[in-house]
């Protein structure tokens, strides 16, 4: 176990389902937050090791549900149990909607430094297709409040690729969002699965089909607006000012160890990983008797796997993987290992090699999981 460690809590609340959620969020059980959060803090203490905190990441669900007081007191706990490293970056994600100003400057006052808003769109009608609790206006409020409680370090998600969504749509939400001026921006492609309720309506006929065209054109013109704007595309759905690059994600993405705390949280300390059960009861049953709760994944990381699970997270990042760093770490050349997948994709423009680094090209960026699944332990 390395000295230093990310936290992440998830919140599994919402007050309402959205129509293409697929987190482990439940919208029927805000009664049992109060509990839930004993129990959060129970599991952070039979979890405890002596170690740094770096980061502490509150996602959800909506963590903005958790009035200030009960997270200073989970942020209480971290304290004490662990060590919070005096510069560490404490991240709530927010949805607007739940939040205003006095919210926004009591969350700053128990120590959030980072506020990520969960906007999605600055469009009432995506709004509601979308099936988001709020309105363009809460979103702006939410934004703007946030800014006058003194909130500096600001992400704002969006999500492209809508249902009918036209370019000049997905323009006008982007300009507005960097019109705020937010350190960092998360932009991510709508996903569907079939049990979600806009996967029905489009398989019905009720809206029109995501057009993958559309959704790739959406991308490059993000590419090139916040290029414009100032932002660095340093990872493939993120964008940030230089300096705000969001250091909880940037562990997942380096390899780096977490703990996951509450429901459905995923760990990776000691090449081990593991998840808590999705199922709350189950969660709550155990915790409420002193016990950890059960683990729906727990897996020691063979070689094979860490040395592509680092490839592939490595080729997210606009850094690329270094050849020289690689071999260090693995003591393999990366280029004799993986050298017919190397050329096969640098021949389909998806990756570039300078002989230093290799990363993806921006059509890669496009296509990323045509480039990742070639490098898992069974295609090698
Ligand atoms: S706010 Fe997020 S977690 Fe909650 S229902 Fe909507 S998409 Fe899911």
């Amino acid at each position: 176990m390395s000295d230093s460690m990310a936290i992440y809590i998830h919140v599994p609340f919402c007050r309402r389902k959205c129509k293409y959620c697929s987190f482990i969020s439940f919208d029927s059980r805000t009664n049992d937050i109060p509990g839930y959060i004993d129990l959060l803090k129970k599991e952070l203490e039979l979890r405890s090791v002596d170690c740094n905190i770096d980061t502490v990441y509150f996602g959800g669900g909506t963590p903005s549900l958790l009035t200030a007081e009960q997270l200073n007191g989970i942020l209480s706990v971290i304290g004490k149990k662990y060590r919070m490293a005096d510069n560490a970056e404490i991240t709530i994600e927010a949805n607007p909607g739940t939040v205003d100003f006095k919210y926004l400057a009591d969350i700053k006052t128990a120590g959030i430094n980072r506020l990520s808003i969960g906007i999605q769109s600055f469009n009432d009608d995506e709004l509601t297709m979308l099936g988001r609790i709020h309105t363009r206006k809460e979103a702006v409020n939410a934004i703007e409040d946030a800014r006058e409680a003194g909130v500096d370090n600001l992400n704002i998600d969006l999500i492209y690729g809508l249902p009918g969504q036209s370019i000049d749509d997905w323009k006008e939400n982007l300009l507005t969002a960097i019109g705020f001026n937010p350190g960092h921006l998360s932009l991510y492609a709508l996903t569907l699965e079939p049990e979600e309720s806009l996967f029905k309506e489009i398989e019905s006929g009720k809206l029109p089909d995501i057009s993958a065209g559309t959704a790739a054109s959406q991308y490059e013109l993000a590419e090139e607006l916040l290029q414009k704007h100032g932002y660095v595309h340093y990872e493939i759905s993120n964008w940030a000012q230089p300096g705000r690059e969001c250091r909880h994600n940037l562990v997942y993405w380096q390899g780096s160890e977490y703990l996951g705390i509450g429901v459905a949280a995923h760990s990776y300390i000691g090449k081990r990983r593991s998840s808590n059960t999705e199922d709350l009861d189950k969660y709550i049953n155990a915790l409420s008797h002193n016990v950890l709760p059960p683990q729906d994944v727990d897996e020691i990381i063979i070689p094979e796997l860490e040395i592509a699970e680092s490839i592939i997270l490595g080729l997210r990042l606009y850094s690329g993987i270094s050849i020289k760093d690689f071999e260090k770490r693995f003591g393999i050349d990366i280029m004799k290992r993986f050298g017919r997948q190397i050329e096969e994709l640098i021949n389909f423009d998806l990756i570039e090699n300078d002989k230093t680094v290799i990363r993806l090209t921006p059509r890669g960026r496009l296509l990323g999981n045509e480039v990742f699944w070639r490098f898992l332990p069974d295609k090698v």
